[in-house]
């Protein structure tokens, strides 16, 4: 499809899909709107790679936002596709697979019993929190600046990814009731919970404000706070769950929540996510019980498929490998874009990593809104796509390593961003 100008493809493209897509795109963030420039389209991806619609292949750390841990196309998790499809692609009748997923995620993450399968984290959102307040018969929700909990009306507010990323408030549409009963507390300080408070949700690593990780006793203080306040405690672990090794945050920190809610990883690349906890509160979904909650495509085959395709990978030494070449990305990206001159912070917590251009540590959304809006990130973001690496379009976002990124890759993307780091301090 080469055919001349570098990105003349997807500039066709990006041209019409402005004309019948509000903005060119399905999800905000993709259309690069706070690093400028043109979205490149996709044409296919392999391993660490995504080429595009003109035929230009850059190494990716957006990895589908943490939906692809493998890398794409994992010869394995194609292999379950396409045998799941010729077995029919979608029933709206329970099968075998949806039994084995939630059989694995309760084996997996503390306190989890039973499981209901949904299809998008912002439905696992959605419906944890009406269960919390079907259960507790309580209003009030509590969440944390810079939190991303999804799409819907309640948790919006204040929310990390691609609110905060074209910095909107909240959002249009969404009524003053809807959020009536939304706190929203600074991440990393634990808030006053009043006996009216039916759940504080919180991302136990915060990844969608770069990256920020809970501190000292956050998430224990939480735990014991929630617990006296008769409030339940979501873990929404939609990014490290399954990739925090497999029991997500709550196993690394040792903190159980009361609800989780999983996507991205367990999916494997399709339209997957979960809640779970206790069978206590579980059964309190119907059918069992009174918080209604479904889906037409809820526990889908081929998503069950892929998704237990890629949990029956991920053994320890696939987080090992993939903790590794984090560590010495981050490393690399720290001394080489340091010594530029340019302000830095990379912090990592395990395999989830970021970079803030900044010259202190990042605690909550305060800091990573002031490292944001700097504006070099979009900058470097830039310069590195310049040299087919593919960052994150945007500073409230992690960088996605996969376990198909290889220590050579990990190499040139050091090389790339001293590089590009020289070239950002020369302009500024
Ligand atoms: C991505 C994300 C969501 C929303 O999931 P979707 O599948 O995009 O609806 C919710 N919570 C967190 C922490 C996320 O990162």
């Amino acid at each position: 499809m080469n055919s001349g100008l570098p990105n003349r493809e997807s500039a066709i493209l990006f041209e019409r899909a402005q004309r019948v897509i509000p903005g060119g795109v399905n999800s905000p963030v993709r259309a690069f709107q706070s690093v400028g420039g043109q979205p490149f389209f996709v044409a296919r991806a392999s391993g660490a790679n995504i080429t595009d619609v003109d035929g230009n292949t850059y190494l990716d750390f957006v990895q589908s936002w943490g939906a692809s841990i493998l890398g794409h196309a994992h010869p394995k998790v194609i292999e379950a596709i396409e045998r799941a499809t010729r077995e029919g692609t979608t029933y709206g009748a329970p099968t075998q697979r949806e039994v084995e997923l939630a059989e694995q995620i309760a084996d997996s993450v503390p306190g989890v019993e039973m499981v209901r399968l949904v299809s998008s984290g912002t439905e696992a959102v959605m419906t944890a929190v009406r269960l919390a307040r079907g259960v507790t018969g309580r209003d009030r929700i509590i969440k944390f600046a810079g939190c991303y909990h999804g799409h819907s009306d309640a948790v919006l507010a204040a929310g990390g990814s691609g609110v905060a990323t074209l910095g909107l408030p909240d959002s249009a549409g969404v009524t003053r009731n809807s959020v009536a009963d939304t706190l929203v507390s600074a991440y990393n300080q634990v808030p006053t919970i009043d006996s009216d408070v039916a759940c504080v949700i919180v991302e136990p690593v915060a990844a969608n404000m770069g990256l920020v990780a809970p501190s000292g006793t956050f998430l224990s203080s939480l735990r014991a706070e929630c617990t006296k306040a008769g409030a339940l405690l979501i873990f929404d672990e939609v990014i490290s769950g399954f990739r925090l090794g497999r029991s997500g945050a709550a196993g690394l920190y040792g903190v159980t929540a009361d609800l989780y809610t999983l996507g991205k990883v367990i999916g494997g690349g399709l339209p997957l996510a979960a809640l779970g906890g206790s069978r206590d509160l579980m059964s309190q979904l119907a059918p069992s019980g009174p918080v209604y909650q479904a889906g037409t495509l809820s526990g889908n085959p081929l998503a069950t498929a892929a998704g237990l395709t890629v949990l029956s990978l991920l053994d320890e030494s696939i987080y090992e490998s993939i903790d590794r070449r984090v560590a010495h990305l981050v490393d690399g990206l720290h001394d080489a874009i340091s010594s530029e001159g340019l302000p830095v912070q990379t912090p990592r917590v395990q395999t989830l990593s970021a970079l803030f251009f900044i010259d202190r540590p990042v605690l909550d959304f305060e800091g990573a809104t002031r490292a944001a809006k700097n504006g070099i990130y979009a900058k470097f973001f830039q310069a590195m796509l310049a040299q087919n690496i593919s960052l994150a379009p945007s500073a409230y976002e992690v960088m996605f390593v996969s376990a198909a990124h290889s220590d050579e890759d990990i190499e040139r993307t050091i090389e790339a961003a001293s590089r590009a780091a020289r070239k950002v301090a020369a302009e500024l």
